[in-house]
């Protein structure tokens, strides 16, 4: 597999939060089907998408790739607990959008990997006052999942849920902030979905005209 490179290296990230784009590296929730279009297919697929986010450099995705495969049972843990908080991010983030309570056994996936997130977490003294570091996660083959996971504590503590929407494409499902001043954003990205929607449009308008 090496050289191929990941679909999960590739995908916009229109999210606008970290863990956000986390929930959105599957494709046509909307479909309902099974199997999901899932970018994240293994550990691999894990690390990739996490450099391409930014959250690991290419050095430590580079560590982390020769750990995972020295280590192939804890590297494919490490993935299905992301794959556990993905969907149990999703629906959370699903609830707060419909102002519904969130289920309790995902908000308990949602501490327990924040527990194992904070046991990482450092304040560091510098120059400039103090800062949060991760700490030893040279080689930890879960430390993206502390970014996202943090990232996701800091949303539901002080986000504003009344800007979070599900892209309006037919299939897509993916999840962003509106941050648009008018909050009138429709889709995760124009060029996808939302010219998808036109060209769906301008086709039922063709059929109906040349009904008549
Ligand atoms: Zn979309």
């Amino acid at each position: 597999m090496e050289g191929q490179r990941s679909s999960a290296a590739e995908m916009r990230l229109v999210g606008g939060r970290l863990c956000l784009d986390f929930v959105n590296t599957v494709d046509g929730r909307k479909l309902d089907s099974s199997p999901l279009g899932d970018k994240l297919d293994n550990y691999s697929d894990l690390v990739a998408w996490s450099q391409h986010a930014g959250i690991v450099t290419a050095a430590e995705a580079a560590r982390l790739i020769k750990e995972g495969k020295q280590k192939p049972s804890a590297a494919n843990a490490v993935w299905r607990r992301a794959i556990t908080l993905r969907e149990a991010l999703h629906r959370i983030f699903k609830a707060m959008m419909m102002e519904k309570a969130p289920r309790s056994i995902d908000l308990e996936t949602l501490n327990d990997e924040l527990l194992k997130a904070r046991k990482n977490e450092r304040l560091i003294s510098t120059d400039q006052g103090f800062r949060w570091e991760w700490i030893g996660g040279e080689t930890a083959l879960d430390r993206m999942l502390w970014s996202i996971t943090q990232s996701a504590a800091e949303f539901l503590s002080a986000g504003d849920f009344s800007r979070l929407r599900e892209c309006g494409g037919e299939e897509c499902g993916w999840l962003f902030e509106d941050t648009s001043r008018n909050r009138s954003r429709q889709w995760c990205h124009m060029q996808d979905c939302g010219n998808l929607a036109k060209v769906r449009r301008f086709r039922t308008r063709l059929q109906s005209s040349s009904k008549d």
